[in-house]
């Protein structure tokens, strides 16, 4: 890859500027707050909020998870979904897509507050550093992946928990695209 220059380089800010200027617009939830917006959840049964997100993740489920204390077990079920529901849980534009479909916006025009939510769940499982999945005994095959932007890299996930040797093609430096 040709060099971007030096204005692109990474760690040119100290960790003070780099706070500064990359801090949060919205502080996390704590745990009473993700306790309290979870329970505003009415847990619908053909929830519009599932049919609205392009994973299809459940959010009554890992929502309910929250609400009784299991937010390891809520993480796992975002993550089972979209692996890269803690940077979607950041940027996914819920507005237009979740929250925009959030029951919750009928009666109150306040729906319940998925993304963060969502943070709230994955960050707790980062913080503990526990590996949700592991990769299943080998199936022999090795499968190649063509581009490592979050569709590749999700894929690559999947296919090695199940047993696939698979090898990520990535023309820049860095995985991750968009992200
Ligand atoms: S639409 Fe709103 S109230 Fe209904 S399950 Fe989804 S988040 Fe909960």
């Amino acid at each position: 890859m040709a060099n971007p220059g030096p204005d692109i380089a990474s760690g040119r800010l100290s960790p003070d500027e780099y706070a500064a200027n990359f801090g949060d617009v919205e502080p996390p939830l704590d745990a009473k707050r993700a306790f309290i917006e979870s329970s505003r959840c009415y847990f619908c049964y053909d929830a519009p909020c599932i049919e609205a997100c392009p994973t299809g993740i459940d959010i009554p489920g890992f929502i309910r998870k929250i609400a009784t204390g299991n937010v390891k077990g809520a993480a796992i079920t975002i993550l089972e979904e979209n692996i890269f529901g803690g940077a979607c849980a950041r940027v996914c534009p819920t507005e237009v897509l979740c929250e925009q479909a959030c029951v919750r916006n009928h009666a109150e025009d306040k729906p319940v507050d998925i993304g963060a939510l969502q943070r709230h769940a994955t960050d707790h499982l980062f913080a503990r550093g526990e590996q949700p999945f592991r990769r299943e005994a080998s199936t022999g095959r090795r499968i190649a992946v063509v581009g490592g932007g979050p569709a590749g890299l999700a894929c690559a996930h999947r296919l090695a928990m199940l047993g696939h040797a698979v090898t990520v093609h990535e023309a820049r430096e860095k995985l991750g695209g968009l992200n």
